[in-house]
Parts: structure tokens; C-alpha cells; sequence
């Protein structure tokens, strides 16, 4: 076993996700996810290297304690890693406010700074934080790392970040935009700029992020510039079941004409909207694209709304970019393996000079990537890049410890 073993860990409302990584290496050792946290429906599943997915005997009523000690009871019957040793522990944490603009060494304070989030992110932050406590109590003296969502647009000025809402609302309750995905969006955009032989600390490039949560960035010489999520994961693009940007009236004519309640309209715009709502048929994209090719309508016009205001976020984000893209980045589910948005979004995107080639648009996917645009355009470039959040928080971890 090697010597050094790094455990991501992310901490959802009733879920466990896991992945062990080596130093510097970007394939996984072993990966586990177990759900239904809580509950005596938990369930759960692991895997070692590229073996089989096999199961993952969890306590009924467990809490995410017993979850992450189940996981690792599991990995420890593995022969391949029967004398595992957690070296550092890194955990993803979904807002870090205006606190962290890095990852950083939990302490007492980070751990409170984190719980004291819990209004901006309601869904994740006890648990982020719960699952770093249990971390602690499992490998106790290992150092443990918090990488936040919200970190890499930390760099993102007023101009760019406030709302037009009264002043009071900002000091009084940091209603801001933070923007999300962040961790995705430094990793690809420096994988980008490797791969295309850009300095990133002297360049300019867009991100997009499309996967069920969809979002894209400005990455102005190596830092985030502006970026589509705001306040919420809610805000910008159209994603799986989220409506992305709608008129800030509608829960007003919602409440009015519908009679809906708050938590009513909260639900229809994070739950039931996006992908899900314009087709009426699936969040899924592969389920819509199926339909799209076979002539459905419905699926037609929930692509080409998800395309057409992706494109349109793009241009929006050349702005803070001060000048043309020199790279338009797609990754996530969708932009790793969509062909059909990819070029559908690029077909939007001709005045800034974009020229598909389809045989490479084609090639690319969530294996290796590769370029999708044509070979010496004077064009800027499109290139998929494969995202590996847990790898860049594994990077970041060893980074501080
Ligand atoms: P993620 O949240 O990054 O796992 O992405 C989930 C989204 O990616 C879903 O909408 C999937 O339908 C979509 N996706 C995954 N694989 C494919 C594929 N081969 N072609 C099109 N969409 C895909």
C-alpha cells in the first residue's frame, strides 16, 4: 500500500459520496457512495480501482458517522488495501460565504464559520459540516482540508458580484452573488490551458459546466471574473430540474394567479423547472436527446432553450473577460458527452468567430477529452476537458498538509 493516501469526502443532505486517491494520481484508488442517510432504507455501494461495484453493508438509521465508518470497514476487507492508512482528509463544502477564498486546515472556527452558513446553504451546510466532525473522530490527529464550491469566484469584484437591492440587504445579510462549481471550473480551466499551451496565468477563457447543476465562468488570467450562479445555486443557466434565471415577478404573479406558497414556487424553480419542466419528459439528456432525434417537439425546444441561453450567458461572460476567449471549455455529463449541445451552442456562437469541426465534435467525450473546433482556425478554440472534482480536492489537500 502506498504511503500516502488522501480520502475525499463529500457530505450531502442524506448521502456520502468517497473516493481515495494516491498523491498525484488522478484515478481513484477506491470510491463509495452511500444514500438514504438516516433512514432504514440506507443503502450503499463501493468500488476498488476499476473491479466490480459491489455492496456496502450500512447500519439502518445510521448517520453519516456510521456511514463513512461503514465505507471504510469495506475498504479495509479489500486485500488490495488491507493495511490502508489515511494520510489527510479533504472535505467538499459547498459555501464558504465571504470567508474562504482558498481551501483551508479545519479548525473549531472553520467548522463554525461553515455552520454559520447554513442560510445561504440550507441543503448542504450541517451536513458539510457533520461530515468533517465525523472525519475527525475517525482519524483523529490526520489533518483534514475543506475545499469550498464558492472559493474560486472569491476573486470576483462589486461591479460584478452585487445585486441592485438595497445596500442594508449586503451588510446585513451578504445577499451577493458567490457563484458555484468552483473547484470544477479552476481545475478544467488550468487543465485547459496545459493542454492548449496557453500560459493560464495570461489568458482568457469560459468554462461551462453542465451536468445537472449547470454554470459557466470567466477565467481572466488564471482567476474567476464572473460567473453565472449567483446567490444560489438557482441563478443563470437552465440545468436538469433548475430554471436558472426567470423574472424576479414571477413569484409575485405565482403566489397571485397560481396560488401557490413560497415553498411551493421553491420547489416548482429548483425541482420540477429546467430540462424536466420545458420537456415535460425527463431531466435526463439522454432521455431528451433520444427524443430530440426521433422528432419530439418537446424535447426539441427544452435543448434548444438550455442551448440558446448557454450561448447567450457566453457572450454575456466575454465582458468581464475584457476581449475574446481565447478557449470556451466544456465539461461535466453534458458538455463531456453531448455532442448535440455542444454544437448547438457553437452554432449560436459564429459571430465570435467559433468553427465546429463535427468528426472531432464527434470524438470527444469524458474519456480524454479533445478539441471540437476546426485545426488552425483563427477562431477561438472549444475543447471538452474531463472535470475530477474529488482529484482536485485530493490536489489541494497534499497542497496544505
Ligand atoms: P453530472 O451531473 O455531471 O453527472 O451530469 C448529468 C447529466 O449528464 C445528465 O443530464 C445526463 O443525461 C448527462 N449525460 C451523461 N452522459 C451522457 C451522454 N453520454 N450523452 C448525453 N448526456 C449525458
Amino acid at each position: 500500500m502506498p504511503a500516502v493516501l488522501i480520502l475525499v469526502i463529500n457530505c450531502g443532505s442524506s448521502s456520502v459520496k468517497l473516493a481515495l486517491f494516491q498523491q498525484n494520481d488522478p484515478t481513484p484508488v477506491a470510491t463509495g457512495v452511500i444514500d438514504r442517510i438516516g433512514s432504514e432504507f440506507i443503502e450503499g455501494c463501493y468500488r476498488v480501482g476499476e473491479g466490480p461495484r459491489q455492496k456496502l453493508e450500512c447500519p439502518p438509521n445510521g448517520d453519516h458517522a456510521a456511514a463513512l465508518d461503514a465505507a471504510l470497514n469495506a475498504f479495509r476487507a479489500e486485500p488490495a488495501l488491507k493495511d490502508l492508512t489515511v494520510t489527510a482528509v479533504g472535505h467538499r463544502v459547498v459555501h464558504g460565504g465571504q470567508y474562504f477564498s482558498a481551501p483551508v486546515l479545519v479548525d473549531d472556527d472553520v467548522i463554525a464559520k461553515i455552520r454559520s452558513l447554513a442560510p445561504l446553504a440550507p441543503v448542504h451546510a450541517i451536513p458539510n459540516a457533520l461530515g468533517i466532525e465525523s472525519a475527525i473522530r475517525l482519524f483523529p490527529g490526520v489533518p483534514q482540508v475543506v475545499v469550498f464550491d464558492t472559493a474560486f469566484h472569491q476573486s470576483i469584484t462589486p461591479e460584478v458580484y452585487r445585486y441592485a437591492i438595497p445596500d442594508d440587504l449586503y451588510q446585513g445579510h451578504q445577499i451577493r452573488r458567490y457563484g458555484f462549481h468552483g473547484t470544477s471550473h479552476a481545475y478544467v480551466a488550468e487543465e485547459a490551458a496545459r493542454s492548449l499551451g496557453l500560459d493560464f496565468e495570461n489568458c482568457r477563457l469560459i468554462s461551462a459546466h453542465l451536468g445537472n447543476g449547470c454554470s459557466a465562468t470567466a477565467v481572466l488570467n488564471g482567476k474567476s471574473v464572473d460567473t453565472s450562479m449567483g446567490l444560489t445555486p438557482l441563478e443563470g443557466l437552465v440545468m436538469g430540474t433548475r430554471s436558472g434565471n426567470v423574472d424576479p415577478n414571477l413569484h409575485n404573479f405565482l403566489a397571485k394567479e397560481a396560488g401557490l406558497s413560497l415553498e411551493e414556487i421553491t420547489d416548482l424553480l429548483n425541482r420540477k423547472s429546467g430540462l424536466a419542466g420545458l420537456s415535460g419528459i425527463s431531466n435526463d439528456l439522454r432521455v431528451l436527446t433520444e427524443k430530440y432525434l426521433a422528432g419530439n417537439q418537446a424535447a426539441k425546444l427544452a435543448i434548444d432553450v438550455f442551448c440558446f441561453r448557454l450561448a447567450r450567458e457566453i457572450a454575456a461572460l466575454t465582458i468581464a473577460l475584457k476581449g475574446m476567449p481565447e478557449a470556451l471549455i466544456f465539461t461535466g455529463g453534458i458538455g463531456e458527452n453531448s455532442c448535440l449541445v455542444r454544437g448547438l451552442v457553437l452554432s449560436h456562437l459564429t459571430a465570435f468567430g467559433f468553427e465546429l469541426d463535427p468528426a472531432r465534435n464527434e470524438a470527444a467525450g469524458s474519456e480524454s477529452g479533445g478539441v471540437v473546433t476546426v485545426q488552425d482556425s483563427n477562431g477561438p478554440t472549444a475543447i471538452v476537458i474531463p472535470t475530477n472534482e474529488e482529484f482536485a480536492i485530493a490536489r489541494a489537500t497534499a497542497g496544505l498538509c
